[in-house]
């Protein structure tokens, strides 16, 4: 059973979905982090994908890479932005997962005869992952985001397992409702009710709130704030203002203002470890939000009739590190998503002049491939700043094995199988996996190291000669092609071996930036450390806006 003195935090979503309990969970573990405690933030989430690598990120949002390979939501990248390091793949759980486990120990008749049932063999999995979780940290305390909102069908048994640990365990548990508080506009006034019945909902189950994040456009006043403790059986004082702040990283501080820290630490019966200090995280939200030169940045892409949200969810990291970036170099970025269709055979790329730099992210398939590989083209003719995500990067060789040496149909098998020059081919163990149909969690995912070339922009912005960064894909530069296309590009980052290119450049004399990398930088990013790849190319673009 549970590990006996280690606190455990479980955060349950009421009234609605979207509307931040990823960032509350974030910013719960920033300040009791700030108050010297060592934290775990992990992710529940209850649908039957075994991970989230399978699922479309425009319709579900980024797919966040852990160190370990493992594909997951993107809310653990903002756990891991606002923790400031990296977390396990025993922090993230689906009921895929949960189900998987218990099945495959059912075939291998370690139940002993039983039937097996989703109470108590399921739940139980649920508490054994929460606690390895914890035990695999060695932290003090868990915060738990159970994901969707009380009353779904879904998550039922995430809130009995977390009802079970509280049970055994009553001064190690506490519980945090993030609910919504709407303001109709024909009424004006914040209404508690949905609130209300959220708390009841939870209760059916068994579970009282030890707190209610009052999520709204406005601050929740003290009237109301009586009225949810009454009604809801919560303390007033720890029923905490939770506005609509200008970013995310605003969040943990605002929490401060309602010292949620303390009392969430005076729920669990522990005492502050040290004082909270905020200097650093102050500092680098100051800088996000001061009046600094602006400079335009184009994500060419394929992008589908989503709307801008969708979008942002889609490429949240990457948006992420260029804020971070931005930060540290001094300026404020405006995106625009460019449709990579727009430049399909060459037409319209000189609307990509506007731009000070330009980025093609990750991506899969053969959509918008020729726009991108003629946007690429045109950055780097035009010496406009570039920076090459994955996909990004292979196009990137593509676009100058095409134009620069003139290869013909240099391509990638991942769009033309039967390409004459497969300048980006599978990889080898791939073949087998793709034949058979098995593409969860087969990628090359995760860290690996690479060996950085001295004199590049790379390895000048990295000031290291090796680093190790966070991989998703199948394809590979081929190796075939390496010394050919060295005579036009330079690979200034490699896998140890030599064998995988994992970063490639042009050299400083030919263009101010154009640099792509076979691995996800942005994963990477996070406030106080922003990437120093996203910094030399925010650097850059900043010197263009300068000049354009
Ligand atoms: N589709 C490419 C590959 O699988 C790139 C993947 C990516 O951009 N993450 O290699």
């Amino acid at each position: 059973m549970a590990t006996k003195g280690h606190k455990y935090i479980f955060v349950i979503g009421g009234v609605m979905s979207g509307v931040g309990k990823g960032i509350a969970v974030s910013s719960i573990g920033l300040v009791l982090k700030q108050r010297g405690y060592e934290v775990n933030l992990v992710k529940i989430d209850p649908y039957l994908n075994v991970d989230a690598g399978t699922m479309n990120p425009t319709e579900h949002g980024e797919v966040f890479i852990l160190r370990s390979g493992l594909e997951t939501d993107q809310d653990m990248g903002n756990y891991e932005r606002f923790l400031g390091r990296d977390l396990g793949p025993e922090d993230y759980m689906t009921s895929g997962m949960v189900y998987q486990t218990v099945i495959n120990r059912e075939r291998a008749l370690e139940y002993g005869g039983k039937c097996v049932e989703a109470v108590p063999h399921v739940r139980d999995e649920i508490l054994r992952r929460i606690e390895a979780a914890a035990a695999h940290n060695g932290s003090q305390i868990s915060v738990i985001e159970i994901g969707g909102t009380v009353g779904d069908f879904q998550n039922a048994l995430f809130i009995d397992a977390a009802r079970v640990m509280k049970l055994t365990q009553p001064d190690d548990v506490a519980f945090v409702m993030v609910s919504y508080l709407p303001v109709p506009n024909t009424i004006g006034e914040m209404k508690t009710k949905p609130t209300q019945s959220a708390v009841r909902e939870l209760n059916s189950y068994g579970v009282q709130p030890d707190f209610i994040l009052a999520r709204a456009n406005h601050p929740i006043d003290d009237k109301r704030k009586e009225k949810l403790a009454i009604s809801c059986n919560v303390r007033a004082d720890r029923i905490i203002s939770a506005p609509d702040v200008r970013s995310i990283y605003d969040v943990p501080l605002n929490f401060e203002k309602d010292h949620l820290g303390d009392k969430l630490l005076d729920a669990l019966s522990l005492s502050k470890e040290k004082e909270a200090d905020f200097t650093d995280w102050q500092k680098f939200v100051d800088a996000t939000h001061a009046e600094n030169p602006e400079v335009k940045i184009g994500i060419v892409g394929k992008y589908f009739d989503t709307g801008d949200y969708v979008l942002s969810d889609a490429y949240l990291s990457v948006i992420e590190a260029i804020k971070f970036s931005a930060a540290e170099v001094g300026v404020k970025t405006k995106i625009d998503w460019v449709n990579a269709k727009e430049f399909q055979s060459g037409e319209n790329v000189e609307k990509l002049a506007q731009y000070d730099g330009i980025i093609v992210p990750g991506g899969f398939g053969e959509t918008g491939i020729e726009g991108k590989i003629h946007a690429i083209k045109y950055a780097r003719e035009n010496k406009i700043p570039y920076f090459g995500l994955c996909y990004g990067m292979q196009l990137a060789v593509i676009e100058v094995a095409r134009h620069k040496l003139g290869i013909e149909g240099a391509h990638t098998v991942e769009i033309n199988p039967t390409a004459t020059h497969p300048i980006v081919d599978v990889m080898p163990e791939q073949k087998d996996l793709i034949a058979q149909g098995n593409y969860g969690g087969t990628m090359r995912l995760g860290v690996y190291p690479a060996q950085l070339k001295e004199g590049t922009i790379a390895h000048e912005a990295y000031g290291a000669d090796s680093v190790e960064e966070r991989h998703r894909h199948r394809y590979e530069i081929n190796p075939e092609y390496i010394e050919q296309l060295s005579t036009a590009i330079t690979f200034s980052g490699t896998s140890p071996d030599g064998v995988l290119m994992e970063i490639a450049e042009l050299p400083k004399g030919e263009h101010p930036f154009f640099l792509g990398t076979q691995f996800h930088p942005e994963l990477q990013a996070r406030p106080l450390s922003p990437h120093p790849l996203f910094t030399a190319f925010l650097t850059a673009s900043k010197k263009r806006s300068g000049i354009k």
